[in-house]
């Protein structure tokens, strides 16, 4: 045994919090999961039921207690991107090298397969048991019907906030003097729509592509389901001229999908109604420091990082933290103090890495799509890359299918954009983008690059 056993809260039985009662069982501690929903595993599913692309680092953290193979029961690996273009025919784009996927899986039927096994582990479950305030320094947490209403009281050696973006234990620390706190909510926001299977079972679209639609500003996206279905979400500014505002009647919407997504447009379940059932939901970017408050709290997942999902890597990074976290228990044994500031100091700045990496495919996505030297950018690094796949690894691929820190990507995207934008200044590039002249010049650049030699 590394640790003593411990008396430990996880508040929060999403991903994140039902992956770290798995780990904390297996090394012996006590562990009670608060959260204010009802059992996941016995509620119907609403509109809100995303799909999420889980990739290497959320497989390695799986694959570190045993579940991979049962979780990937669960998903669908897509191996490229299948790009959905106006009046065009579906080109797909292999995301890498052979083999290398990502995995859609339902972020419902995962959260309860993930229930289920922590249970299996022993993790004790109390659903519909909102957390409404910690005493930080006591490790005691109060839960009750409403914030003015009685309160029960639990007593615990530690506490994990895995409360997600909106977390009530990082609510109580930011009351502290010197925690930082940050949120930017973009002006983009998402709705869940489904594509359903066809009669026989089998799916409308190729099943193992993660389906893109690019319009610029907005951009619809569709990813399969093992039932045959597809998830589809549709990202859209909350104002403007083509925005969810302006898709206030049942005929505004069928033009809008007849406009923009004609291909899919009448395939698309009960489009009109469902448009309207479904909530617009916000996306926001959180960051905080400190993760943690001395040897009696910690935060884990969205509620220490928040990301805009355009990465793929929310639940990746909070995977993450847990596995990080885990090495670093294994180093220190029973000096969780010591434990928690190696953790928030090791993860923070690669919590900070994918916020930006993330934000900036945003901006990519949103405003650059249509810009000719962009487009143009792109289509030398691909050509170079492959002609010289080792010495460009499109920050993607190594955010994705490589457990490298993401501050390493992230110094690499750096390193690779100086170098093209000394390309992009290069005379007549537009007609010379193909030539040796230009293939020469990044070799040059980059053999003077320390970052992309290493
Ligand atoms: P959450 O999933 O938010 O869980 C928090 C839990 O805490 C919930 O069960 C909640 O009920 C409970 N809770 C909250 N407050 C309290 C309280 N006061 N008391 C008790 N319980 C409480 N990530 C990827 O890796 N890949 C993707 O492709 C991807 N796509 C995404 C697409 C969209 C549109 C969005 C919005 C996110 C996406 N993500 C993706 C991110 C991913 O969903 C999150 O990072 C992940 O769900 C975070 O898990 P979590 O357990 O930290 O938080």
């Amino acid at each position: 045994m590394i640790q003593t056993p411990k008396n430990i809260a996880i508040v929060g039985s999403g991903l994140v919090g039902s992956l770290l009662a798995i780990y904390l069982r297996r090394l012996g501690h006590q562990i009670t999961v608060y959260d204010r929903r009802p059992d996941i595993r016995k509620v119907e599913f609403s509109g809100r039921s995303i799909n999420l692309a889980m990739s290497d680092r959320g497989w390695k953290a799986l694959r570190e207690v045993g579940i991979e193979e049962n979780i990937m029961e669960l998903g669908i690996p897509m191996d490229k991107r299948a790009i959905h273009l106006v009046e065009e025919p579906v080109y797909y784009q292999k995301y890498g090298k052979e083999k290398e996927a990502i995995w859609s899986i339902s972020r419902g039927v995962l959260n309860r397969r993930m229930i289920n096994l922590a249970e299996k582990e022993g993790a004790v479950f109390r659903f519909k048991e909102k957390v409404w305030d910690i005493a930080l320094a006591e490790g005691t947490i109060y839960t009750g019907e409403t914030e003015k209403g009685s309160w029960k009281e639990y007593n615990h050696d530690i506490v994990f906030g895995c409360d997600g973006a909106f977390s009530r234990i990082r609510h109580k620390m930011q009351r502290r003097s010197r925690f930082n706190y940050s949120q930017h909510f973009i002006d983009v926001g998402y709705k869940e729509l489904a594509i359903p299977a066809n009669e026989d079972g089998t799916h409308k679209l190729d099943k193992h592509s993660f389906h893109i639609w690019p319009r610029g500003r907005f951009m619809f996206i569709a990813m399969p389901n093992l039932d045959g279905s597809f998830t589809c979400t549709l990202f859209l500014p909350f104002e403007g001229e083509v925005s969810f505002e302006s898709l206030t009647t049942e005929a505004a919407v069928r033009s809008f999908f007849n406009s923009y997504f004609p291909c899919v447009s009448n395939v698309i379940d009960d489009l009109t109604s469902t448009f309207f059932k479904n909530p617009t939901s916000a996306l926001v970017t959180m960051q905080c420091y400190p993760w943690t408050y001395w040897d009696k709290v910690a935060l884990v997942g969205d509620s220490a990082h928040a990301v805009v999902p355009f990465y793929g890597q929310g639940m990746n990074a909070g995977f993450e933290d847990i596995h990080a976290l885990s090495k670093i228990i294994a180093r220190y044994g029973d000096d969780w103090e010591r434990i928690f500031e190696t953790y928030q100091e090791e993860r923070k700045p690669n919590a900070d890495a994918i916020a930006e990496l993330s934000y900036r495919n945003f901006m990519e996505m949103s405003s650059k799509t249509a810009d000719p030297n962009f487009i143009l950018q792109k289509k030398i690094e691909k050509h170079f890359s492959k002609k010289h796949p080792e010495k460009w690894v499109p920050v993607y691929s190594r955010v994705t299918f490589s457990d490298r820190p993401y501050v390493e990507a992230l110094a690499l995207g750096d390193a690779q954009e100086e170098i093209m934008k000394q390309v992009m200044e290069m005379p007549n590039i537009e007609d010379v983008w193909d030539s040796e002249e230009v293939e020469n010049k990044m070799l040059n650049l980059i053999s003077k690059s320390e970052i992309l030699n290493s």
